[in-house]
């Protein structure tokens, strides 16, 4: 066993003695002890009730497990959702197009290194490609959309020859014509607004009680900042010498979801939940924004690391 070891035991066995004083800790018969195995071989048992409380469950159901549980209302428990507000961008080359500049007469975006190319625009937020397959492809850039079909609008004035979703022929022609095309994600630096966010409401149920309903609504600076990112998407597609460019006008679409817990409002910051002692959250739910539309998981891993560090100052 390490000194540092030895350090944070004894450190937390007078936390323990201290909270066992002071009248703080129950034992409940299911819930006396688990193993826990350091790899040095050491085995200890824990108490539960005397070790912390962490939440991770994601930012949908970590606030939910708060508003079903008996703990104190917090106006921002469950608000501020960020999803990322997404959109998608297609390019379509001519095949004589692509083997002047390529070589070869596809693009074959699904093949090979996919997630090939992003570009920041702080402030706004993100593009990358994807390299989807087909039908992911087809799901996200062609089968839904916030503006209806593609025959219902005109955009005669925009960046874009066609918007909405696709059907009849024109999505036979274009899904045809998948190998020469190119798909950016817009990935939006949507900001937290308290409308937005997991509420529950009694009613259908599950064993961890009501289920939560999702509510999300861009603002008018979120629609913004996407509108000049598919811009800009629409652009590179142009000067790469894309032939025709698809915008879908995607409904809001959840993949990334983010800051419904979040530092500053619901958590201290060292992630502790300022109304419940020795309560942690270390997951997205616990950032305070969408991180500026960056893809998050990196800094949410981070984040929970740090929280992790911060638990051990704080408590043993
Ligand atoms: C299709 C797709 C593609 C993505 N691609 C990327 C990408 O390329 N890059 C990127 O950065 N991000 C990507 N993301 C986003 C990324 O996956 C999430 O942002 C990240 O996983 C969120 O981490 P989290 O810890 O907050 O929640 P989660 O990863 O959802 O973890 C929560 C965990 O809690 C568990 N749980 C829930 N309820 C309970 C309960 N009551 N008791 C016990 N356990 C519970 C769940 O089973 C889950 O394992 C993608 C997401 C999707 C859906």
């Amino acid at each position: 066993m390490t000194p540092k070891t030895v350090l944070v035991l004894l450190r937390s066995l007078l936390r323990s003695i201290g909270s066992l004083l002071g009248g703080r800790i129950r034992f409940p018969q299911h819930r006396l002890g688990s193993v826990l195995e350091l790899p040095e071989g050491d085995r200890f048992v824990l108490y539960r009730e005397t070790a912390l409380r962490s939440a991770a469950a994601g930012a949908i159901e970590t606030p939910r497990l708060w508003k079903n549980a008996d703990l104190p209302r917090n106006e921002w428990v469950g608000r501020g959702l960020t999803i990322h507000f997404g959109d998608n961008v297609m390019g379509l080359w001519t095949a004589d197009d692509l083997d002047e500049r390529l070589g070869k007469v596809t693009v074959d975006q699904h093949e090979g290194q996919d997630i090939a190319a992003r570009f920041d625009h702080p402030g706004l937020g993100m593009l990358q490609t994807v390299g989807t397959t087909p039908g992911v492809g087809a799901i996200l850039g062609f089968g839904a959309s916030a503006s209806g079909f593609t025959f219902q609008n005109d955009p005669a004035d925009a960046p874009w020859d066609t918007t909405g979703r696709l059907a009849g022929p024109e999505l036979k022609r274009l899904l045809g014509e998948y190998r020469r095309m190119l798909q950016i994600l817009v990935v939006s630096d949507d900001r937290p607004h308290r409308r937005n966010g997991v509420t529950v409401t009694p009613g259908l149920a599950d064993e961890h009680g009501p289920i939560p309903v999702v509510n999300y609504e861009p603002s008018e600076g979120d629609q913004k900042r996407r509108d000049e990112l598919a811009t800009i998407a629409a652009d590179i597609l142009r000067e790469g010498g894309a032939s025709h460019v698809h915008r879908s006008d995607s409904p809001p679409t959840a993949l990334h979801v983010h800051s419904t817990m979040r530092m500053g409002t619901v958590l201290d910051e060292a992630c502790e939940a300022y109304d419940v002692d020795r309560l942690f959250v270390a997951d997205h739910s616990a950032l305070s924004n969408g991180v500026g539309g960056a893809n998050p998981t990196n800094t949410g891993q981070a984040l929970a690391a740090r929280t992790a560090d911060e638990i051990l100052d704080r408590h043993f």
